[in-house]
């Protein structure tokens, strides 16, 4: 067989202290998942079933926990605006998944952010139209290298997002309006999971934009810290 182009590369991950490396497969991402952040959007945060969206696995921008990465401000778009998330990265898939055996599917973690081009988003919510142009452009999806999991799930810990120094966005996990585990049963009702795939699970309040020559600096507890400066 004779590829008639080059064939697009595989995307992957480091693990923390692993010789492995993970290959992403797909990226969920959960669209509502803190009722602050629901509320911050016009939304009703009763505890809605959670919905799903995507980027493709290209749109990762593999981030490193030491210095400082550089975020390209992507092209079409007046209002870049960050979304600091914990990232689950799978190791087992399924459907129809009970949160028990849901539970057992997460390898590890990632910290991550859902960059979102918010006018293109606010144009398709207006018109009801898909929201690839406000989720799934290059470098939507900057992510740390993966943390295996410990025992037990998170269920806690402070997630967190400054810009120049300056707090924008702090919260915690106990604040999930669906969990890790319920997360990945409830998107398994509608999708086939696989090993390699990333879920996404939705930011907490106060996003807000960044322009060039920002600093962000990211963090998940139990997970880690990532810093990216905007360039142009
Ligand atoms: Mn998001």
């Amino acid at each position: 067989m004779k590829y008639c182009i080059d064939p697009v590369s595989e995307v992957i991950l480091p693990i923390v202290d692993s010789d492995s490396v993970f290959p992403v497969r797909r990226v969920y991402c959960v669209g509502r998942n803190y009722a602050a952040h629901a509320r911050e959007m016009g939304d009703d945060p009763s505890r809605d079933l959670p919905f799903f969206f995507c980027k493709d696995r290209h749109c990762i921008l593999p981030v490193t926990f030491e210095g400082v990465a550089e975020l390209p401000y992507p092209l079409a778009t007046e209002q870049l605006e960050y979304e600091v998330e914990l990232v689950v990265a799978l190791g087992k898939g399924g459907k129809q998944l009970s949160v028990e055996q849901a539970s057992e599917c997460v390898l590890g973690y990632s910290v991550g952010l859902d960059m979102t081009r918010r006018d293109l988003q606010a144009q398709a919510k207006a018109k009801g139209r898909p929201w690839e142009a406000g989720k799934a452009f290059a470098d939507s999806a900057p992510l740390s290298p993966i943390v295996l999991r410990q025992q037990d799930l998170l269920q806690s810990g402070r997630v967190a997002l400054s810009v120049n120094g300056e707090m924008k966005q702090e919260s915690d996990l106990t604040h999930l309006t669906w969990s890790i585990a319920e997360v990945i049963a409830k998107l398994s009702e509608q999708f086939e999971l696989f090993p390699g795939d990333l879920i996404m699970t939705g930011t907490p309040e106060n996003v807000g934009p960044v322009v060039v020559g920002d600093r962000i600096e990211a963090s998940v507890a139990g997970v880690g810290v990532i810093r990216l400066q905007v360039v142009e």
